[in-house]
């Protein structure tokens, strides 16, 4: 039986960090896979985690099963962070999963199990994970216009242009912030447009949030989403604690549906669990605890926040920085979008060669579609990428 399986595709990321892995140039610097890493290339436990773990090893008494769906209070937490208490609570249903990739399965499981023939709407571009899953799960998808490869910002009438296509009950992915891959973002105004959009297609919205907090602030990120939350009937939000709590390997992400009314809510509920039930039954319990700890403690919140603005300054600062040393070294302002995008990524706008040769000739690692993870550079790294950018032809 094993014999009759085909060869999978390779993950790109994960390839380009195996390479990364096998090159011993000391001068190496990885702009890769997404994870955080600060000044000295680490990707450290924030402190607020540290403590909050510190008092669960402390007050622990089991290690019995958690709800099938998870904890009601990491359900109050999260859509208290993501939502801002916009929606009635009893229109809101919960699925904990492991990390945000699992909510965006189990929402594409929903979707399938509703079976209303709706089609999946992705950026073009957007983080490769959407298309496969959706693939895997076996629904019809379809793109809009989303990135100007010239400007390097959103092109928004070609976004607009596309989604007039919208079908009613179609399901339209959003990046609730900090867009991955490009950086390139949706203004306040621009969502409002989208939203007003969409209801007029009868569509629904899905957003994936994995960013929150990691763009222009834990609430000013959150904009998009609660305005698309005030304005639907349904809606579908995947949102994941890997990045803003820098908890990656615990896999804590949370599923939030909302339904039209508390009777709907029931039965997407029961839908959701049904599908905790077949995946996997019961969701791993450390990361979302960890989370719950944090957002419901006055001390551990106040930290947490205080590391997570200094993580989105730092990058924002970075930005700032590159796109200078690039204006200096160009002698233009055609990289100025750099200090514009916001959050973990840009996309910088070179060739798959340009990229190839950064790889070679400067041990520069990005993904093909030169994807940049803005984490990985330093102030030290800073002036050598903006020559190698340079250098490459960018
Ligand atoms: N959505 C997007 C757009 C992402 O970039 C990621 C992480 N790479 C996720 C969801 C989910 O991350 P995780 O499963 O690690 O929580």
């Amino acid at each position: 039986m094993l014999t009759s399986l085909h060869a999978q595709p390779e993950d790109k990321i994960l390839a380009l960090m195996g390479m990364f892995r096998a090159d011993d140039r000391p001068n190496k610097i990885d702009l890769g896979v997404g994870v955080y890493k600060n000044a000295e290339g680490q990707t450290p436990i924030m402190h607020a985690v540290k403590n909050a773990e510190k008092q669960l090893w402390e007050q622990e008494q089991t290690k019995s099963y958690t709800g099938l769906i998870g904890d009601a209070g990491y359900h109050k937490a999260m859509s208290d962070m993501v939502l801002g208490g916009v929606v009635d609570a009893d229109r809101l249903a919960f699925a904990h999963t492991p990390g945000g990739t699992g909510a965006i399965r189990q929402i594409m499981e929903l979707v399938k199990m509703a079976d209303t023939g709706a089609t999946i709407w992705l950026s073009d571009p957007t983080w490769a994970n959407h298309p496969s899953i959706i693939k895997h799960v076996g629904l019809p998808q379809t793109t809009y216009t989303y990135f100007d490869n010239e400007t390097r910002s959103v092109n928004f009438d070609g976004m607009m242009d596309s989604l007039q296509g919208v079908k009613s009950g179609d399901v339209v992915l959003l990046h609730g912030c900090c867009h991955n891959p490009t950086g390139a973002n949706l203004n306040n105004e621009q969502w409002a447009l989208v939203a007003d959009l969409l209801l007029e297609k009868g569509a629904i919205p899905f957003v994936d949030i994995a960013y929150q907090g990691f763009g222009d602030g834990l609430e000013e990120d959150a904009y998009g989403t609660r305005l698309l939350a005030q304005k639907f009937p349904e809606m579908l939000i995947a949102a994941s604690c890997s990045k803003n709590f820098g908890i990656y390997r615990e896999r804590a992400g949370i599923v939030i549906a909302i339904s039209p009314d508390a009777a709907a809510s029931k039965i997407t509920q029961a839908n959701l669990s049904y599908l905790n039930r077949q995946n996997f039954s019961f969701p791993p319990d450390h990361g979302a605890r960890l989370v719950t700890m944090v957002l419901t403690d006055d001390a551990l919140r106040a930290e947490w926040k205080a590391e997570l603005e200094s993580v989105r300054t730092g990058m924002l600062n970075i930005r700032q920085m590159l796109a200078d040393a690039l204006r200096a070294e160009s002698g233009s302002d055609r990289f100025g979008f750099l200090a514009e995008h916001r959050g973990m990524f840009s996309r910088v706008g070179a060739t798959p060669e340009q990229v190839q040769k950064l790889r070679e000739e400067h041990a520069i690692y990005m993904v093909g579609d030169s994807r940049m993870n803005i984490a990985g550079i330093t102030e030290k790294t800073v002036p050598i990428l903006a020559k190698a950018i340079i250098a490459v032809g960018v």
